[in-house]
């Protein structure tokens, strides 16, 4: 049981995982998940329309509006509906499943499509992409906290970025949440997590900090609830470049005694060149903690800025 517990969790639509399920037997392999997440992850996949027993293969589904109303339908027969049964089951499905830490979902279904889904006019025929499957829908209703992305969009190396950031927030999060006596942890969470935080957010940061001075024993829960809320709002915002420029001016900060003129301008040159886009975040990161391996630092030592996630996911942006 610890093992399993040992990785993050995440859910994802099965056919991304090469699991034949979708409603012509195929499937899709996502490098992404079958790769990457598979070895960092505990990964648990499911097919919402399998599950439900339309079987495989079985008539196409969609997304169509009528009037105000957005139902789930057979593509051939969009008489014969099918959005309360996927409800009712997407409910029970998702109260059953353990805590996860994120979810992958197949872009554009019409059940698993977590951002733009297609939904057809039942007048005009036309498509509009506004919708969101309803099995994905259930999942953000019940579990608002646990980031959720389709696996197009996390071709985008800042939303691949923003989402295991928040994953590895979300477990660790979890993780704090299970010990005896969390309100040190808790202290420890948002002090190692404030330059993430000051990058995204820095007004959230400092009203964040606000909630951590006034938490006590006795308040803990309501607080660290309103923490959470909050923090991963935060977390979901992708800092710009000026942003993170700002974090490390800032960490800049804590060597201005022990570097020299030339040190410091060199490493001001690189924030620029960053700043303008000319190289990414790697170099700039790379020379600061290697001028923090000769001038030890607790504080730039703790903080999940550098690696929000395993080094081995980091992606160059
Ligand atoms: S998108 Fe979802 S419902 Fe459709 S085949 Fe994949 S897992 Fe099944």
């Amino acid at each position: 049981m610890s093992n399993l517990l040992s990785k993050p969790q995440i859910g994802a639509s099965a056919c991304l995982a090469r699991q034949a399920v979708r409603f012509d037997g195929g499937y899709i392999s996502n490098a992404f998940l079958n790769n990457e997440c598979m070895a960092f992850f505990e990964v648990h996949t499911m097919c919402p329309e399998v599950e439900m027993g339309l079987g495989i293969p079985r008539p196409a589904i969609q997304l169509r509006r009528f009037d105000n109303e957005t139902r789930l339908v057979f593509s051939k027969n969009p008489e014969k509906e099918l959005t309360r049964s996927m409800r009712e089951f997407a409910v029970q499905k998702v109260r059953s499943l353990p805590q996860l830490d994120g979810f992958i979902f197949k872009k554009d279904s019409p059940s698993c499509g977590v951002f733009k889904v297609p939904v057809v006019n039942n007048k005009t025929g036309m498509r509009q992409r506004d919708g969101i499957g309803v099995f994905a829908r259930t999942f953000k209703e019940i579990y608002p906290l646990v980031p959720t992305e389709d696996e197009g969009r996390l071709n985008d190396d800042n939303l691949r970025e923003n989402f295991l950031e928040r994953v590895y927030a979300h477990y660790r999060w979890r993780q704090l949440a299970k010990s005896r006596n969390p309100l040190p942890s808790f202290r420890d969470f948002h002090r190692n997590y404030k330059l993430v935080l000051m990058a995204k957010d820095n007004n959230a940061c400092r009203q964040l900090g606000r909630l951590v001075a006034g938490v006590s024993r006795q308040n803990y829960h309501e607080v660290s609830e309103q923490y959470f809320s909050l923090f991963m709002q935060a977390m979901s915002k992708i800092p710009s470049q000026g942003h993170h420029v700002n974090v490390m001016m800032h960490i800049l900060g804590y060597l201005k005694n022990q570097l020299d003129k030339k040190d410091k301008a060199e490493l001001l040159e690189w924030f620029e060149t960053y700043r303008s886009k000319r190289v990414n975040r790697v170099a700039p990161l790379m020379l600061l903690q290697h001028h923090f391996k000769s001038h030890k630092n607790d504080y730039i030592d703790e903080q999940y800025y550098f690696s929000p996630f395993p080094g081995e996911l980091m992606l160059p942006v």
